[in-house]
């Protein structure tokens, strides 16, 4: 049997533990790498399953804890910034799950693709923010960027077997998130609880406050042009509140073929994992005449205004997305630590907007750079 080698950054999180719930339910793929923030007790615990030759801990002094805590395993334990892009590019991996949350995942990501992995990829603020930089360099070193987010993993689906170019626009679908049919006035009053359940999909805080606010499909929106070369204008949210077609694809004939499903990550995953093979994955199937129905409606962009603000960012291009990605990162901190209001996360990422200056074209050390200004200045107020 020939064996898959797995290294997953963001093992401990949402993505990263249904990544190794795949991974335990077949017997090709093996698990080589593991990286995590700070959850060390949850690490320890994956390395004693799944026998990784390397982990890597963000934080240097709980990575200087669990070495001594996995001594007995035999697994080398690096850590910081230096640890993630070992792990990134450890010889032993084919592919790279890149499910760390943030735009920490834009140098591990470019260290596996030049140490030649696929990626398969779940931490969109990577594309959002360094696409430019990211897409023509896997194609430089041969390497295959498979989507791991479920609307891009959709796409991916539809376009099996068809030519790119007879491709006329892509439908991505929105759930709403948890606020939808309401007005602005309505949002001021939202509390962190509010904001974190989601009505079909569990997910780190992370992206569940990014459903609510519809920055989530902003990202999604710039993750797709990336991903499959298609302009803005050509690429439509379309909200599909039960979250069971996962996204389309409109053709030149006017054809448009969808992937549906239940929600379930895993499904998205595995099939990155393997590459656009599909394996058996158990879980529940739809049964249409129990869901009964499936509506569809416009996003409400004037009360959701991550989605605009998405938009705007990527037309304006260079600097300007990942302006908007590390405004709102700064944002949602500040909501889940309960210091603004949830309208407030879009006026931090508008006045960001504002004040910037596009470079164009940046280079990464400019794209980590402006990040920093960006968090600066919102913690200089807020
Ligand atoms: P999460 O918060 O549940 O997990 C994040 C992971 O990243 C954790 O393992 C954490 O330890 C790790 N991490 C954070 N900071 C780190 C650091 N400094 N060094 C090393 N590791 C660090 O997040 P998630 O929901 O799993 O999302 C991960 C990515 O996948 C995000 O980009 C998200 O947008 C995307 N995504 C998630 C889902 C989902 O269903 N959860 C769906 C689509 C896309
Ligand atoms: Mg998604």
């Amino acid at each position: 049997m020939k064996m898959k080698k797995i290294a997953v950054l963001g093992s401990t999180g949402s993505i990263g533990t249904q990544t190794l719930d795949i991974v335990s339910k077949n017997r090709d793929l093996q698990v080589v790498g593991l990286a995590a923030g700070s959850n060390i007790t949850l690490l320890e615990e994956q390395i004693r399953t799944f026998h990784p030759l390397l982990a890597a801990v963000g934080d240097e002094e709980k990575a200087k804890e669990l070495r001594e805590r996995v001594r007995d395993t035999g697994c080398r334990v690096a850590g910081g910034m230096e640890g993630l892009l070992e792990l990134a590019a450890m010889e032993e991996s084919e592919i790279l799950v890149t499910a760390i949350v943030g735009m920490i995942g834009i140098r591990p990501t470019i260290e596996g693709i030049k140490a030649g992995k696929d990626i398969a990829l779940a931490n969109k603020e990577t594309l959002v923010t360094a696409g430019h930089i990211i897409m023509p360099l896997a194609k430089e070193y041969g390497v295959r960027i498979l989507p791991v987010d479920s609307e891009h993993s959709a796409i991916f689906q539809s376009l099996n077997g068809e030519d790119v170019r007879t491709i006329s626009k892509l439908l991505i679908t929105a759930s709403g998130g948890p606020f939808r049919g309401r007005k602005t006035g309505e949002l001021a009053d939202i509390r962190v609880e509010d904001a974190l359940k989601h009505p079909n999909w569990a997910m780190g805080q992370k992206i569940t406050i990014d459903s609510a606010t519809l920055v989530n499909k902003g990202l999604e929106v710039m993750e797709a042009k990336w991903l499959f070369g298609v302009d803005l204008d050509r690429i439509q949210v379309v909200v599909q509140p039960q979250s069971v077609i996962h996204s389309m694809v409109e053709f030149i004939d006017g054809s448009i073929i969808a992937q549906l499903g239940t929600p379930d990550m895993r499904l998205p995953i595995q099939y990155a994992l393997y590459g656009g093979e599909r394996k058996f994955l158990d879980g529940a199937r739809l049964d249409f005449a129990k869901l009964g129905s499936i509506t569809f409606e416009d996003p409400d962009m004037e009360t959701f205004r991550g989605l605009p603000l998405a938009m705007e960012a990527s037309r304006r291009g260079g600097s300007m997305p990942t302006v908007f990605n590390a405004a709102n990162e700064k944002a949602v901190a500040l909501f889940l630590q309960r210091k603004i209001g949830f309208l407030d996360i879009y006026r931090i990422i508008e006045e960001a907007m504002k004040e910037h200056t596009v470079i164009p074209d940046p280079k990464v050390e400019e794209i980590l750079q402006t990040e920093q200004e960006v968090y600066k200045r919102i913690e200089s107020r807020w």
